[in-house]
């Protein structure tokens, strides 16, 4: 019942339900908090509820909230659905007074301890309830600690306590506006009304756009008679885990603390022993507690945490839920999980994903090697970056010329940092959220980066950064910053290649054994648990997953990494370097015959381009694109020719001629002008050509026993006619060769569906089409209007930050308006052609969320970079299933 008891409330019940010892207590549901955010006031019933679930409590207990000799205490706890760590509010100890402080100490016999909890309340309930800003409270601490020279808390003595308890009532009437209120039950009704009201605090706002948490889902209140840690050496409060959350290694792990409550030991300000420790001084407790956690990983078949108290011996669990785990952790404990049998394949998927796997195919600093972080900020864009930090993007792009490795630090990046991102490893930003300029931009150029780390005072103009720690960060000193988990080291911390890229390199050899090694997991365990939910995701997903590549090295990779074929080869890649004097003189051709002369030259080396990558995978499809950008690409640039052509002097030289070219294909939007079908209608036999490549390969490779599979795909086509008449000369060449040179296997003649145009008169395209291949890429930018080349890194941040767009649509497909086209198209062209293959090529086939879409719509198959290979298939087993 998550929905309505909140994640905490909800597993409170459970373990309750389970027998464990969980101190009683009720929920107040989340529909009574959304009718409260939604009024402004608590719903009619609220406050008489309430009171009979108190009432129950104090008969139960035997013992009155704040009131008589053996006064009850509560706690008053924020839980959503999903859990919000640290973000929302919870005050201990409500309950306490003037007079039932006294009471309390009377019954532990324990002045210190009753002096400690209430001034812990007023600190609590100054901040949460009347908004007192923390560092009063704190400030009149230290204070206390440095006047009886002690390090911690739990050494100041009773009558300090007790003083300090007079200081933070007077601060909460002086910064607060008020009294602090002494009826326990107005305390209790104030705490219920402040946990509702902190889930909309800004940074639990900030924590929910970030991680798509719906904003109308409103936390529940769940009232717990305390347990107290804070009783003496032979008390303590701890968290744990049940198996490592960073590794997934089996075994439980975690942190206790003697003599503290609640907050105190996530808090960080007093040293923590680990949970083996426990064993020793309390043996007792820590056996019924492995007990525990046993139960728990069995019922809830999942890594938990838990959160526990032992009060004088006796040990009270206070929290447990399904444990956040790194991606390492993900996959091993889901893999291991499913070779006992205790939970099936199937669900091992389901508890892995793509971006995971993505994570684990980086490379990552050695952690042996790494420490403490020396700051922290929010990881934005993965990866192991390491470098000398540069302030402005200038300098940043000057040394990376000089061979220099460089971390870009900046406040905040904007559009003229392009070329210092460009030129940098990774970048450091100090202010800005996951969809800040710099996090956008940085994923999309794949470049490490970490972003809003805002304990660190970055000073552009001193070109100098101060961590919190003190330190001083100068420009040209190295630090490493780590975009997978957010974190800032000064230094170089050595980087490990990734054991799981590692893996499929080698042709998917599994090493044995757990070595412990570098590897974020213990090598061998996670290339297992990878290998054993990849095979997995292949015998489940109908989708293929196929990979773009223009060269045979790549396709023989991308192989490696489990690509079924090439579903993209960009052959203007192919007429780059020596050959755009080639492609030069195609241009510049006054007659029949010179063009002809050219492409004659072109042929052998598209023929051996054709040759390497058919051969690279043999036996499976390789679908080559003719050329599609505009012709222009290849040509010099205008302003330097002008230059050159002037300086020159010579009015009719090549140069001369160049230009008059270059000036006459110029295009104010190249992206939508002379490219793609047109540039094969406009530029006699250049498609024959690169047909012929094709078919004559294909020819020679089948005479010599091979198996080879090409197709070919005409981009950017808008109207069937375009299409036909391609298709007939394709035709026309591959009989051609056919007849003189040896027999050609079929080849499907297929389209991109780039356009609306064409997505939308896809009925009409299906009848000259075997294939269609949605360009995501072009089909965003032509249905959006947006150019990609430029929105990126200029207005997409603030469209982000703002909820204009929830997504880069170029990274991942938006549903609604690409989508819908690409689903109409698919329908619409299999009710002209039944046997239509339909594949996606672009980023989008690459991205976790994308491909569910594709499987979805019924696709044939995704093509995306051979990197991401595996992330699509596993994706696509996971939308199987
Ligand atoms: P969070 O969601 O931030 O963990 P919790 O509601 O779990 O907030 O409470 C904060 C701390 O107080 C935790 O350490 C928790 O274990 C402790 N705590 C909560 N309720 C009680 C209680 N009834 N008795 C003792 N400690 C408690
Ligand atoms: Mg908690
Ligand atoms: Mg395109």
């Amino acid at each position: 019942m998550a929905d309505l008891l909140g994640g905490k409330g909800a597993n409170l019940a459970e373990m309750t339900r389970l027998g464990l010892p969980v101190p009683p207590g009720f929920t107040i549901t989340t529909e009574a908090c959304r009718s409260y955010l939604r009024t402004g006031r608590e719903p009619e019933t609220l406050r008489e509820e309430i009171a009979d679930h108190l009432a129950a409590l104090e008969r139960r207990m035997g013992r009155r909230l704040g009131r008589g000799e053996d006064p009850l205490l509560v706690s008053v706890r924020s839980g959503a659905r999903v859990s919000m760590p640290g973000m929302m509010e919870t005050v201990l100890d409500v309950g306490l007074s003037d007079t039932s402080v006294r009471a309390l100490a009377g019954q532990a016999g324990d002045d210190r301890f009753a002096w400690d909890s209430y001034r812990r309340l007023i600190q609590m309930f100054g901040r949460t309830v009347l908004g007192i800003d923390g560092s009063h409270f704190d400030a009149a601490l230290a204070a206390a600690r440095r006047e009886e020279g002690v390090d911690t808390d739990a050494d100041l003595p009773a009558d300090r306590l007790r003083a300090l308890v007079e200081e933070f009532k007077r601060v909460t009437r002086d910064r607060g506006g008020r009294e602090f209120p002494q009826d326990p039950r107005e305390q209790l009704a104030l705490a219920v009304d402040a946990v509702f009201d902190s889930w909309n605090t800004d940074r639990a706002r900030r924590y929910r756009r970030q991680e798509h948490i719906p904003d109308d889902l409103g936390t529940a209140v769940s009232v717990c008679a305390m347990v107290f840690g804070n009783l003496g050496p032979d008390s303590g409060t701890g968290v744990a885990f049940t198996r490592d959350p960073a590794t997934g290694r089996p075994g439980v792990y975690g942190d206790y603390l003697r003599n503290a409550q609640g907050e105190d030991v996530v808090a960080g300000y007093r040293n923590t022993v680990p949970l083996a420790e426990l064993e020793r001084i309390d043996p007792d407790s820590h056996r019924r507690l492995t007990g525990i956690m046993a139960t728990l990983e069995q019922h809830y078949l999942d890594l938990c945490d838990i959160e526990f108290t032992i009060e004088r011996g006796t040990l009270w669990m206070l929290q447990t839920r399904v444990g956040k785990r790194t991606a390492a952790a993900a996959f091993r404990i889901a893999a291991e999980f499913a070779e006992r049998g205790v939970i099936d394949d199937d669900e091992a998927l389901r508890r892995v994903d793509g971006a995971q796997l993505a994570q684990l195919m980086f490379p990552h600093f050695d952690p042996a090697h790494r420490g403490e972080p020396a700051a922290r900020g929010i990881p934005a864009s993965p990866g192991a970056a390491v470098g000398a930090a540069v302030f402005d993007s200038a300098r940043a792009a000057a040394r990376a010329a000089r061979g220099e490795r460089v971390v870009l630090v900046r406040q905040e990046t904007n559009p003229d940092d392009l070329d210092g991102m460009l030129a940098a490893e990774g970048v450091l930003t100090s202010r800005g959220g996951k969809t800040s300029h710099a996090a956008v931009v940085a994923r999309g150029m794949g470049r490490t980066c970490v972003c809003g780390a805002d304990t660190v005072a970055v000073d552009e103009a001193a070109r100098r950064a101060v961590l919190p720690g003190g330190a001083v960060v100068e420009e040209g000193d190295v630090i490493s910053v780590d975009g997978t988990d957010g974190s800032v080291h000064l230094g170089e911390v050595p980087v490990v290649p990734s054991t799981v890229v590692e893996y499929f390199e080698n042709g998917g050899v599994v090493r044995d054994g757990d070595t412990g090694g570098t590897g974020p997991a213990g090598d061998g365990a996670l290339v297992r648990a990878v290998d054993r939910l990849l095979r997995h995701a292949d015998r489940r997903r109908v989708l293929g997953v196929r990979a773009n590549a223009d060269t045979g090295g790549d396709a023989r990779r991308a192989a490696r990494f489990g690509a079924e074929g090439v579903g993209l080869c960009r052959t203007e890649h192919m007429f780059l370097g020596e050959r755009r004097r080639l492609v030069e003189r195609l241009v510049l051709a006054g007659t029949d015959r010179e063009r002809e002369e050219v492409l004659a030259e072109l042929l052998p080396l598209q023929r051996a381009d054709v040759t390497d990558l058919l051969t690279a995978v043999d036996g499976r499809p390789v679908t080559v694109r003719l050329l599609d950008p505009p012709l222009h690409e290849f040509l010099p640039d205008l302003t330097e020719l002008s230059v050159r052509v002037a300086l020159g002097g010579d009015g009719e030289g090549d140069d001369a001629r160049l230009l008059r070219a270059v000036r006459r294909l110029h295009e104010q939007n190249p992206m939508l002008g002379l490219r793609g079908v047109r540039l094969g209608l406009v530029v006699p036999g250049l498609f024959a050509m690169q047909v012929r490549a094709v078919a004559e390969a294909a020819a020679d490779l089948r005479a010599a026993g091979g198996d080879p599979r090409p197709e070919i795909m005409v981009p950017l086509v808008a109207t069937v006619r375009e299409l036909e008449i391609v298709r007939e000369e394709a035709e026309r060449v591959v009989a051609d060769v056919a007849a003189h040179r040896g027999p050609v296997p079929t080849v499907p003649v297929g389209t991109m569906i780039e356009l609306p145009r064409a997505a939308l008169t896809a009925g009409e395209i299906a009848g000259a089409a075997d294939f269609f291949s949605f360009g995501t890429n072009d089909l965003t930018q032509t249905v959006w209007g947006f150019s990609r080349d430029d929105v990126e890194g200029s207005f997409f941040g603030g469209y982000l930050e703002r909820g204009v767009l929830p997504a880069s649509p170029f990274e991942t497909i938006d549903p609604a308006g690409v989508g819908t086209l690409v689903r109409t198209a698919a329908r619409t062209g299999r009710a002209t052609s039944p046997d239509l293959g339909l594949g996606v090529c672009g980023e989008h086939g690459g991205d976790p969320a994308s491909v569910r879409f594709f499987h979805e719509a019924g696709l044939d198959y995704v093509s995306c970079s051979p990197f991401r290979v595996p992330v699509a298939r596993l994706e696509a087993g996971r939308a199987a299933v």
